[in-house]
């Protein structure tokens, strides 16, 4: 692409670093950019700046947070020895768009991948078992995604879990293989919490 302008040609090469942005809609993000009054600009400068400086991962669960604990742990009213694994902030979203989950949750921040190069240490796997140790927990339930990657992380806690009288359980399979969390139905994931089962029957399956 030939530019006129180095600005411009600055601009448009830091939006086609995005996902699923390339240098044609890169261009057109831009241009509308400059059509609008430049405070619009300003408020979206902003905020990516802001986010990137002011936010927090959660003390207890590490979700994305304003706060050192989230509003979630900080609500006394849920159950915090009821733990939910999840992968990111989408799931939490997901899950909590349901309305039928009041225990906490806690963020693995991704799963164990060796094919990515990410093994347990990467995640934050060993602060929830250093809540386990802590007593802290009765019942932990896996909800990661049923893929391959999922499934090695969910049986690697499982086996860390082991002897610590921990009951664990798995989100109902309504879902079906290989589907992301966030794409499950509110319903359907909500029965699936509210039905989950034993992750031992889970694994004979
Ligand atoms: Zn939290």
């Amino acid at each position: 692409m030939d530019f006129s302008s180095k600005l411009l040609e600055q601009a448009v090469d830091e939006m086609a670093q995005l996902p699923g942005i390339g240098k044609r809609t890169a261009l057109r993000l831009v241009l509308h950019m400059l059509k609008q009054p430049e405070s619009q600009t300003k408020q979206l400068a902003n905020a990516l700046t802001k986010l990137r400086t002011d936010i927090k991962r959660c003390k207890n669960c590490y979700n994305i947070s304003d706060t050192e604990l989230c509003a979630i742990c900080a609500n006394p009213a849920r159950k915090s020895e009821i733990v939910c694994v999840v992968e990111d902030i989408r799931d939490v979203m997901a899950i909590e768009n349901t309305d039928q989950y009041r225990g906490h949750y806690h963020v693995l921040g991704g799963k164990i991948s060796p094919m990515d190069g990410i093994g347990p240490s990467q995640l934050s796997i060993k602060p929830l078992l250093d809540k386990v140790e802590a007593g802290k927990i009765e019942e932990i339930i896996f909800a990661l995604s049923s893929t391959l990657e999922g499934d090695t992380t969910n049986f690697y806690i499982y086996r860390q879990l082991e002897g610590k009288g921990i009951k664990t359980s798995t989100i109902a399979r309504g879902i079906s293989v290989g589907d992301e969390l966030e794409y499950a139905d509110e319903v359907t994931l909500g029965r699936s919490i509210a039905n989950r089962v034993p992750f031992e029957s889970s694994m004979r399956s």
